[in-house]
């Protein structure tokens, strides 16, 4: 099926993220798996040919695109690479710039748009404690009024950027008596006394992301680095969560769907019984059924980025390409270490790697069973 939200602009753009994830990122494929990040140097370039400041408005260094497009093709053309890098980069660069363009003082902007632009300031949003996520609302790391800053104490783990980040937007409790009332955000910064990166988690998968735990004991926070109205913070991680899910969405699409085309290419390539491994009627049936349910969660998903280009993307709808997409990825790409064999659970293949990484999405950015909990309450239960 052709798809019909990109025009040829967007296809510039894609063009740009291929070359970038030719030249620069798949030379360096293995050096990422061992690092268990993405090197510093290979953040700046990003920031330099432009992928990360598409939310951001060009008088703070950004491109100024008021077209949700944009974000996408980059993401579906890091997923396309591997999952980790999109993760990553779609956190730094598509989920943390909006909370600063839409609720910073024209001062916060001025600090710290043009590093997040140029990939200079790492950046990594941190809701989910250790002792729970979905229960977002009920986060323990407190932040107490003192003088004209705050003392913030808790911890938070599993935070994607965690270990590199420079800036880390933090959810943290300023009102106990007021419950999702009393959350409020606040920029803290590498540097800052008490504050400390934890480290890198060992993961299933996702080997090239680093994602770690963070520990605040009394940092002192300056009001100057509030995000918002205290107290507002929960309700603008609720509005903000949908762009982090139709991103997740589309990058689950584009991350199945490019292991698929190699999988089709193996079952053309490797025989059995003196015919190629696709030309097995189960395999061939198979293989169409995957191609279909990757094409139908597509046609979902673009309809779902062209309603967030135009600002009407409702949290449901993209609670719903969030879940249906990570399940649609994890189905398939089951199915392409199948049809691989024994090759498919070797980690040289990246159909091995990818089926690993996929794994995560189903729980990330707000668990599938959550997203099943915003639809039902929006059917009327
Ligand atoms: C690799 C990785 C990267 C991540 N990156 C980030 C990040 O950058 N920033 C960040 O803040 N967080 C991040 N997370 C955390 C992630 O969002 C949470 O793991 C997720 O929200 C689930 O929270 P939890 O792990 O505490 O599970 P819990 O909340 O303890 O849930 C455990 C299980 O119970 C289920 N459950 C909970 N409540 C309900 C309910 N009401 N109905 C039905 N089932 C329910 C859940 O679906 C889940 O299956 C990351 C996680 C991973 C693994």
């Amino acid at each position: 099926m052709p798809r019909n939200i990109y025009d040829e602009d967007h296809e510039a753009m894609r063009a740009s993220a291929r070359e970038f994830v030719a030249r620069t990122l798949a030379p360096r494929a293995e050096e990422m798996i061992e690092g268990k990040s993405i090197p510093r140097d290979i953040w700046l370039e990003a920031g330099k040919q432009g992928f990360f400041g598409l939310d951001i408005p060009e008088e703070f260094g950004g491109a100024g695109v008021d077209d949700y497009r944009f974000n996408a093709v980059v993401a579906e053309e890091m997923s396309r690479f591997n999952a980790a890098t999109s993760s990553c980069f779609g956190i730094h660069s598509d989920v943390c710039p909006p909370y600063v363009v839409d609720l910073g003082t024209e001062e916060q902007k001025q600090r710290w748009l043009p590093g997040m632009a140029s990939g200079e300031l790492i950046c990594a949003i941190a809701m989910t404690e250790p002792s729970g996520g979905s229960d977002l609302a009920a986060l323990k790391t407190t932040a107490v009024r003192d003088g004209d800053g705050w003392v913030l104490n808790g911890s938070k783990t599993f935070i994607t950027n965690g270990y590199q980040a420079d800036l880390v937007i933090v959810a943290a409790r300023t009102d106990p008596s007021k419950g999702a009332k009393g959350i409020t955000l606040l920029m803290v910064e590498r540097g800052m006394e008490g504050f400390v990166n934890g480290r890198k988690l060992d993961k299933v998968g996702m080997d090239e992301s680093d994602t770690a735990e963070l520990f605040f004991e009394n940092v002192r926070v300056p009001d100057e680095n509030r995000l918002g109205e205290e107290g507002m913070g929960f309700i603008a991680m609720m509005q903000r969560l949908p762009q982090e899910r139709v991103g997740a969405a589309v990058s689950n699409v584009a991350h199945a769907k490019a292991i698929l085309e190699e999988t089709i290419q193996y079952a053309k390539d490797r025989k059995a019984f003196g015919q190629p491994i696709g030309a097995f009627q189960h395999n061939k049936f198979l293989m169409a059924e995957l191609v279909t349910k990757i094409e139908v969660a597509e046609a979902y998903v673009d309809d779902c980025v062209a309603a967030h280009a135009e600002g009407k993307l409702s949290a449901v709808d993209a609670a719903k390409a969030k879940w249906w997409s990570s399940q649609v990825q994890n189905d398939v790409l089951d199915h392409c270490v199948q049809l691989h064999g024994g090759y498919g659970f070797m980690n040289e293949y990246r159909v091995a790697r990818a089926w690993r990484d996929a794994r995560v999405t189903k729980i990330w950015a707000g668990s599938n069973e959550i997203m099943k909990e915003l639809i039902g309450r929006d059917l009327g239960f």
